[in-house]
């Protein structure tokens, strides 16, 4: 059975090794630049020796891998569309995407924390003051310290701006009260990015906060047990008279909401960078199991239903990728309509992907079923994309919205 597990370094090593035994039409450094083919080859690389050997023991212990990440943060990935005056990378949303998609093949669960890592990491960058970006970036971007978003409650998930959690002011401080739910990273990272509220009702009256573990009155629930995301914990946040300097606020009081948005745009291109890795390493996984396995006195790959299935799934993915390829390009220029064109990015990726991966594992039959498979940790990472950073009927709406409002 460890034979089967090899497939899934294998696949991340192939697709390190580029277009070798890859068809051109599923190959992601198709119209990149020289430079972005560069670092998509890093990626994949380190994806492939540093990740993928290790994605199964990972989910199996529910191993955190923090010095793995940090070796990643090495080459620029803990801060990649951050400032390079505070650590960061100084890259573009598009070249986040690749960076992101590429790791993923060789452990999603990992990469997709990472996401949300550089997520917070860039809000502080482009919401903080020169003082927080200063105090906070450089060891985010190293990943000496870890980030978490704290947006989501037990009573408030997609309707995020009915969020309960105060935020009292008492001369220099702000008292929290309250918990959030899910918090990626929860427990184990060291800085929270937390939305709460210091104002009346609704989005206007939502600011933002950085809280630095250790704070007293800041706790953290049992760890989540899921059905993949393994490699990462998931906790509540528990807010018990905290009090946090005002200090630590990221722009202005009521501007929490709109940074919190913000932060997430780029989350649901990362989001979706991260299944699109997902579903290229399940189709690569597919096609290697259809050619070696044989039925009827032949490999599966003879049979055509089986072949257009893994045309379909091929055509899924590519689709998918020029669709999120296209809105960060939207979102790096700034465009009116990135903010939708992300939501679709996020739909229709997470989902296309999920079936890719749902049907790679099909294609594996009962081998597909069994966790010496890579296939199925694909398919119970991703999973999860279709619920966080906005669930795909929260895109729906935000699409239908902007199309509605004309
Ligand atoms: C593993 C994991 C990690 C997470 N990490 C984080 C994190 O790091 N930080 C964070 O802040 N949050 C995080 N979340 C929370 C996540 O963002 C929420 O779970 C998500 O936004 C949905 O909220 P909810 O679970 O309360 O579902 P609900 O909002 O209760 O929704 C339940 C269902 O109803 C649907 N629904 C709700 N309203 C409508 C409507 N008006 N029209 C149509 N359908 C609707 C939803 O789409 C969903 O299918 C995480 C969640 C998970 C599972």
């Amino acid at each position: 059975m460890a034979m089967a597990w090899r497939a899934a370094p294998r696949v991340a090593a192939r697709l390190a090794l580029g277009r070798r035994g890859i068809a051109s039409c599923i190959d992601p450094s198709v119209g990149l630049t020289e430079d972005q083919k560069e670092f998509q080859k890093v990626a994949l690389d380190f994806a492939a020796k540093e990740m993928a050997p290790y994605m199964a023991e990972w989910d199996e212990k529910e191993i955190f891998p923090v010095e793995t990440m940090r070796k990643a943060a090495q080459l620029g990935f803990g801060g990649i569309y951050v400032k390079p005056d505070v650590g960061g990378s100084g890259l573009s949303r598009l070249d986040t995407s690749i960076i992101f998609e590429a790791l993923s093949t060789g452990c999603t669960s990992t990469t997709a924390y990472m996401s949300i890592h550089n997520m917070c990491v860039w809000m502080i960058d482009t919401f903080g003051s020169e003082e927080q970006r200063r105090r906070f970036c450089p060891s985010l971007c190293s990943m000496e310290k870890f980030a978490s978003y704290c947006l989501t409650e037990p009573g408030s998930g997609s309707d995020a701006a009915s969020l309960l959690t105060s935020a009292q002011r008492k001369g220099d401080t702000y008292v929290l009260n309250g918990s959030k739910a899910f918090i990626s990273g929860g427990g184990d990272t060291d800085v929270y990015v937390v939305m709460c509220r210091t104002g009346g009702p609704g989005p206007k009256g939502i600011s933002c906060l950085v809280v630095e573990k250790g704070t007293p009155g800041l706790s953290f629930g049992k760890k989540e047990r899921k059905v993949g995301w393994n490699s990462q914990p998931t906790r509540a946040v528990i807010f018990e008279d905290c009090a946090v300097p005002v200090g630590n606020r990221l722009g202005a009081e009521g501007q929490g909401f709109s940074i919190a948005m913000q932060g997430l745009n780029g989350g649901r291109i990362n989001i979706a960078s991260c299944s699109l890795g997902a579903a290229h390493a399940s189709v690569l996984l597919a096609q290697e199991h259809l050619t070696v396995r044989k039925q009827f006195g032949e490999p599966l790959a003879n049979n055509q239903y089986l072949q257009f299935g893994l045309a379909e799934m091929a055509t899924r993915l590519v689709a998918a990728r020029l669709l999120v390829r296209h809105a960060a390009r939207a979102l790096q220029d700034g465009r009116e309509d990135a903010a939708v064109l992300c939501s679709m990015a996020k739909l229709f990726a997470t989902d296309e992907c999920f079936l890719i991966c749902n049907q790679a594992l099909q294609m594996h039959g009962g081998y597909g079923y069994l966790k010496d498979y890579a296939v199925q940790q694909f398919v119970r990472d991703i999973r999860v994309h279709q619920i966080l950073e906005g669930t795909n009927e929260v895109m729906r709406m935000i699409v239908a919205r902007s199309l509605l409002q004309g």
